[in-house]
């Protein structure tokens, strides 16, 4: 879910700040505000920041949206080849941009929970593995092991929402979804880029989340869906543990 839609403003002075007070901290930082481009053996894979959670990857002249949402304005993008969602809530489920990135062909996954209200998408539940193209596409569970609306109340109930861990000519990418740090993620293996969400209340902390990275121990981490986070905390975490954490501007005006 998320909080404080109006604070852009802010978002944008403190990603800024954060941004350049790292990069004096650790060589390990490197900040930017664009597509990234990663090398594998079936080709180059663009990753670029749209907003929040939402996310564009490119590879071999095909598009896939992860969690295409508002408030991007999708007018000028290409058209989806595949769209994948991670839940519910409409900082990741929103139909409108979903109908309004689809074409003759488009696929779409997502939980099955999900397929309820976008009811042309193809369930991949927890678990579950797919292949798409030259992609294969796993769900990974997550969810909240402690934070909630009200006291017994989780924001995301296990089981409902997917991560997905990606894998493209040998590279592995992974996208947290909303998730506390839980088991599943830190029981990854040879991931080469995380995308890793942290904000309050509705997922973890950034100290929480650089601990759940080193379990893992990604070759590079991304934080993403990270609203009103203290970034330069995530960095300092992971300080000498060869990880190298990218920094991205996921909130442009
Ligand atoms: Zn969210």
């Amino acid at each position: 879910m998320t909080a404080n839609m109006n604070h852009n403003e802010v978002d944008m002075k403190l990603i800024f700040a954060v941004v350049y007070s790292v990069f004096a901290i650790s060589s390990f930082v490197h900040s930017a505000t664009s597509t990234q481009t990663f090398s594998t053996s079936a080709g180059e894979v663009k990753i670029t920041p749209l907003n929040h959670a939402s996310t564009m990857i490119e590879a071999a002249g095909k598009t896939i949206y992860l969690d295409p949402a508002k408030p991007v304005n999708f007018a000028g993008h290409p058209k989806a080849d595949l769209v994948l969602v991670t839940d519910i809530h409409p900082d990741h489920m929103d139909p409108a941009s979903i109908a309004e990135l689809s074409k003759a062909g488009t696929e779409i996954f997502a939980p099955p929970v999900v397929v309820k209200t976008v009811t042309n998408a193809k369930p991949i539940a927890n678990g579950e593995t797919k292949t798409w193209q030259d992609w294969s596409i796993e769900a990974i569970p997550a969810y909240n092991l402690t934070r909630g609306p009200a006291p017994g109340k989780l924001f995301h109930d296990k089981g409902r929402g997917n991560g997905y861990v990606l894998t493209y000519g040998g590279k592995r990418f992974y996208f947290s979804g909303d998730t506390e740090g839980v088991p599943e993620m830190r029981a990854l293996k040879n991931i080469d880029v995380a995308f890793v969400c942290m904000n309050l209340p509705y997922t973890m902390p950034p100290d929480e989340a650089a601990d759940a990275v080193k379990a893992f121990h990604p070759k590079v981490v991304i934080p993403y869906h990270y609203r009103g986070s203290d970034l330069t905390v995530f960095v300092k975490r992971l300080e000498g543990t060869g990880i190298e954490v990218r920094l991205l501007d996921w909130y442009p005006k």
